[in-house]
């Protein structure tokens, strides 16, 4: 899995600290509650669907494993739109 913190960072991350991460960016309740979505299509985020992880807007933004949600955030990343 990849991870984008902040745009030009990108930290991968092992499974077993993902926890974790989701922990430090204070959304690891809402992943396990199903409520964190993919930016672009909306569908629930699970630990096997997730691709991304990246602050966007002062939230946290997560990125399904959809090979279209993954063409859509390069494209973003790209254009410089994903800020702090
Ligand atoms: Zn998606």
């Amino acid at each position: 899995m990849v991870y984008q913190l902040p745009k030009e960072k990108v930290n991968v991350v092992h499974d077993d600290d993902l926890e974790n991460f989701l922990e430090e960016l204070g959304v690891l309740k809402k992943f396990k509650k199903g409520e964190l979505k993919c930016k672009f299509c909306r569908v629930s985020i699970t630990f096997k669907s997730l691709h991304s992880v990246f602050p966007q807007s002062g939230q946290v933004k997560v990125v399904c494993d959809k090979v279209e949600c993954i063409r859509q955030l390069s494209d973003l990343l790209r254009k410089g739109t994903v800020k702090l």
